[in-house]
């Protein structure tokens, strides 16, 4: 569970071909940061994983299935929005409840993933409340929660922290890295920020112009930049 390989993928909008053809390799468990620019491509390639985009070329297979032509609910991929995308109206326990709803989850179950989701995010004194009643970082946790009830196999992160304060970025960037060690789930995780790709991945993939310049470890990618973009990137001493 939580193998995603993509082989030639490619994405053109009209005449503009903004990712060429690429192969990557994502191992089940792996948590994986791409990175790079403004403008680079990261969230194009993020929806084509999540199925949100259709592909101009190639093929992605998530666990050694043809996934290319599935829609993003039978990828059984979870999506985390830097908006969070919550419903306004709906009590967090609701909110939570909604995709696993309309998935048939059988009510009893649903509970008890909404208990597990709200212990592991501390969120368990808030599941009356609505958004507007939380703060920044809560509110991220619950679109988290509502991505971890319906147990995907692997969570595609775009910039989640991006509208939070530097202080509250950092604490939450913990918070998923421990979650991600808990529940040991594949985590794809969209930044531009050099330092949150160095500090949470296991393997960074650096895109330039919608072209992978190199895909490592953050040591690889520090100690072995491939080129000056990367070194420079990554902040390298090369
Ligand atoms: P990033 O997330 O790295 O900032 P994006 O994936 O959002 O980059 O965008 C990559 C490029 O694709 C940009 O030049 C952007 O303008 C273009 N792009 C993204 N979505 C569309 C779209 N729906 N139609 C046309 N161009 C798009
Ligand atoms: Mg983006």
């Amino acid at each position: 569970m939580g193998q995603i390989t993509l082989q030639g993928v490619a994405k053109r909008f009209g005449e503009v071909e903004v990712i060429p053809p690429l192969d990557l390799a994502i191992d089940d468990g792996e948590f994986v940061v791409f990175v790079g620019p403004s403008g680079c491509g990261k969230s194009t390639l993020l929806r084509l994983i999540a199925g949100l985009e259709d592909v101009s070329g190639g093929r992605i297979l998530i666990d050694g299935k043809d996934a290319t032509d599935a829609s993003p609910a039978k990828r059984g991929l979870a999506m985390v929005f830097q908006s969070y995308a919550l419903y306004p109206h709906m009590s967090v326990r609701k909110n939570i409840a909604f995709p696993m709803k309309m998935a048939g989850v059988p009510q009893d179950e649903q509970n008890r993933r909404i208990e597990a989701a709200a212990k592991a995010l501390n969120l368990t004194d808030y599941l009356d409340r609505r958004p507007g009643q939380l703060s920044g970082g809560q509110r991220q946790r619950v679109a988290i929660g509502r991505a971890i009830v319906r147990e995907p196999a692997a969570f595609l992160f775009d910039e989640p922290l991006s509208n939070l304060d530097a202080a509250l970025r950092v604490g939450m960037r913990l918070e998923i890295s421990e979650l991600h060690n808990r529940l040991k789930t594949t985590m794809i995780y969209v930044t531009h920020d050099q330092v949150e790709a160095m500090t949470m991945a296991d393997k960074i993939v650096v895109l330039q112009a919608g072209r992978i310049e190199q895909v490592g470890s953050p040591l690889d990618l520090y100690h072995s930049p491939r080129n000056v973009f990367v070194a420079g990137f990554i902040g390298s001493p090369k």
